[in-house]
This record gives C-alpha cells, sequence and structure tokens, in this order.
C-alpha cells in the first residue's frame, strides 16, 4: 500500500514560513489519515476519501478556500479515475458543493460522467449534496485587491491498496480571477489520469498541463516500457519547451512512487506505512 498526496503550488501570498509549516502538517497528516483507510478501502475510494479531506482545509485552492473567478464566483472542478476499470469521472466548474470531488466519485457509476457547470450543481443537489458556500474571507480580500489593482494550490492524491490497484484523484479552485467558463485541466486527462499501470495527478497552469497533455503522456509512456523516472523526465523536457508551469506525483505498478516539479515549490507528501516524505 502506498499513498501520495500534493497541495498544489505557493501562490505569492502563500511564503510565509507559517503557512509553508502549516501545509507541512496538514499534508502529514491528512497522508496518515488517508493511509489508515486504504488499509480498509480500494485505491479509489482512497484518492478521493483523501482529496475530500484536503479540499475541507482552507489552506488549498480546492473545495474550502477555493480561489474566486473574474466575475467573484468560485467554480471548482475535480475527477477521479479508476486505474483498474479505466474509468473517470469528473465535474467542472460546479458551484457551491463542500467536496467536488465527491460528487465526481458518485457520477463514476452513470454513463455521463463528466458534467459541467449547472448540470454537474443540479446533479449535486438531486443526489443529496447540500448548499455550501465554499468561500474564506482570505480569497474575497485577494479578489478585492485583485480588482483594485488589475497563486495555486490545487490539491491531489494518487493511492495504492493492498491488492496493487491504482486511483489518483484531484480538485481544484482553478488559478483564480479567471474568466468565467475557463476549463481547469483537473477533470481532464491530462491533470488526472490512470490505468492499471501508473495514475498520476497534476497541479500548475491548467493551460500548459493541457497544452503537455501532462497525465496522460506519463502513463502511456511507463505502459509502452519507460520507467516513471524517464517518463516524468520526458514529459517535463517537453513542457519545458513550452515555457510550462506544472507538477506532478505519481505511482507506478511496482510501487514506486515519484513526483517532479518545473519550479520546485510543490507541496507534497508521501506515506508508505514505514517511510514519510513531507516536501514544498
Ligand atoms: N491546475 C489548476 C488549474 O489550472 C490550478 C492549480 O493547479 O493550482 O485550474
Amino acid at each position: 500500500m502506498k499513498i501520495i498526496i500534493h497541495g498544489g503550488f505557493f501562490s505569492e501570498s502563500d511564503q510565509s514560513q507559517e503557512v509553508k509549516t502549516a501545509k507541512q502538517n496538514s499534508l502529514k497528516n491528512i497522508a496518515q489519515k488517508a493511509f489508515e483507510y486504504l488499509k480498509t478501502n480500494s485505491a479509489f475510494d482512497t484518492a478521493a476519501y483523501a482529496v475530500s479531506l484536503l479540499e475541507d482545509d482552507e489552506l488549498y485552492n480546492a473545495g474550502t478556500g477555493s480561489q474566486i473567478q473574474s466575475d467573484g464566483i468560485i467554480r471548482m472542478s475535480a475527477a477521479v479515475m479508476d486505474g483498474e476499470t479505466q474509468k473517470l469521472s469528473g465535474v467542472i466548474n460546479i458551484q457551491d458543493v463542500k467536496n467536488p470531488v465527491l460528487v465526481a466519485k458518485h457520477l463514476l457509476n452513470e454513463d455521463d460522467r463528466v458534467l459541467g457547470g449547472n448540470g454537474a450543481k443540479n446533479y449535486a443537489t438531486a443526489h443529496g449534496f447540500e448548499n455550501f458556500s465554499t468561500e474564506i474571507p482570505q480569497r474575497r480580500k485577494e479578489y478585492e485587491e485583485k480588482l483594485q489593482n488589475g497563486g495555486k494550490g490545487t490539491v491531489g492524491c494518487v493511492a495504492m491498496d493492498s491488492n496493487g490497484k491504482l486511483a489518483a484523484a484531484t480538485s481544484t479552485g482553478g488559478k483564480g480571477f479567471e474568466i468565467p467558463g475557463r476549463i481547469s485541466d483537473s477533470a481532464t486527462v491530462a491533470g488526472n489520469y490512470a490505468n492499471e499501470f501508473c495514475a498520476v495527478s497534476c497541479t500548475g497552469v491548467g493551460e500548459d498541463i493541457v497544452s503537455n497533455a501532462t497525465a496522460a503522456k506519463i502513463v502511456t509512456r511507463v505502459v509502452d516500457g519507460m520507467s516513471l523516472k524517464n517518463a516524468f523526465d520526458k514529459t517535463f523536457e517537453e513542457l519545458k519547451k513550452i515555457d510550462g508551469f506544472a507538477g506532478a506525483i505519481a505511482i507506478d505498478k511496482d510501487g514506486t512512487l515519484y513526483h517532479q516539479d518545473s519550479h520546485p515549490t510543490m507541496a507534497f507528501a508521501s506515506f508508505d506505512g514505514t517511510d514519510f516524505t513531507v516536501f514544498s
């Protein structure tokens, strides 16, 4: 059993040592909690669970604490992918739900597995997800400042369960101050991808992640025989050519954990029951 989670990149407003330490402690707690959960649950359920815990922590730009778009509204995106069945389900630009990743998970059993905007919200309401404002005063303050003058922190989890099955989950409040209608990478195969060989969750500038097809490309390379490290190296070299800003976490079928980022400020933690690593 293995687990690796990320808390996105540090934004300019996040650079204080205090916030860094708080994020490190939070990542450590959540990785530990999710690992306990993994002992009796599948990789798929665990990836969604870990991301829901990250969404509930307002330190991150996902769920509670999400960034506000240019029109003053929060729209969130999330996806889960089950490596065994290779099914992805997701929500794009959903408003006013506490845990977008749990709505995404709920959609896995539907024929229509990725829903956007009002459709996603109506589906959530019909399936018992209560109305919930994910706005916090700090994000409103940042938004007001941008309005006057005018960061990041998506979350993700990749897990391998005791049966060797892999899954990935990713959730975001977006880039912040975006044009309403903008689509994030987080609920696409560029930002979140898993099959039986490898599972990947990304963070960074969604447009760069999509242009580089990052998660799907890393997984494809592993399927075709490349080591996880070489697959990351090649994919991040290609990202560099387009001046892309991104980071990713992954586990392959042998249980190898890996992460890389174009700018070394991604916050992440991994845990395999014995060895704990927290970086930021
Ligand atoms: N990838 C997210 C997006 O572009 C942002 C992030 O990772 O912080 O919507």
